[in-house]
């Protein structure tokens, strides 16, 4: 069983699906090289994923082997996205999971955006 985050691309991955428009996504933002829609499972009253385009397990993989501009493009792209959906002036939250101990489903890397209200303490261990 491949640990989520490590090792390679898994092609069959459900983001990637989603990026090459084999099941659906409730689509928010989308340019060269970042795609952000819903979460189907939202944790708060906003909850969107930004994802990069390219081919990445998770942002280890994103920070080692991404060109700078595609990483600096996706910065950017998280933040246009939580601008876009009014969230910059009360605020919000970004989090990326890797990894068993971070609890990384999806191994396609991915920035979770949260907002909408107060989001409350950082992290909760259970
Ligand atoms: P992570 O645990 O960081 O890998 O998060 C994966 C996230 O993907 C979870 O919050 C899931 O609810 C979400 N997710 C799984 N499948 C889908 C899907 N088809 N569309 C949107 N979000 C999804």
């Amino acid at each position: 069983m491949p640990v989520p985050g490590l090792g390679p691309y898994d092609d069959q991955n459900i983001f990637a699906k989603i990026l090459r428009g084999e099941i659906p996504c409730r689509k928010v933002f989308e340019n060269e090289v970042a795609l952000a829609f819903h979460d189907i499972a939202p944790q708060a009253p906003v909850h969107v994923l930004v994802i990069p385009k390219g081919r990445y397990v998770s942002q280890a993989d994103f920070a080692a082997t991404a060109a700078d501009a595609e990483i600096a493009g996706f910065v950017r792209a998280v933040a246009t996205v939580a601008r876009e959906l009014g969230l910059e002036s009360a605020g919000y939250r970004t989090l990326s999971n890797m990894g068993v101990h971070g609890g990384q489903e999806v191994p396609h890397y991915h920035v979770h955006l949260f907002g909408g209200g107060p989001l409350g303490r950082m992290i909760a261990l259970s």
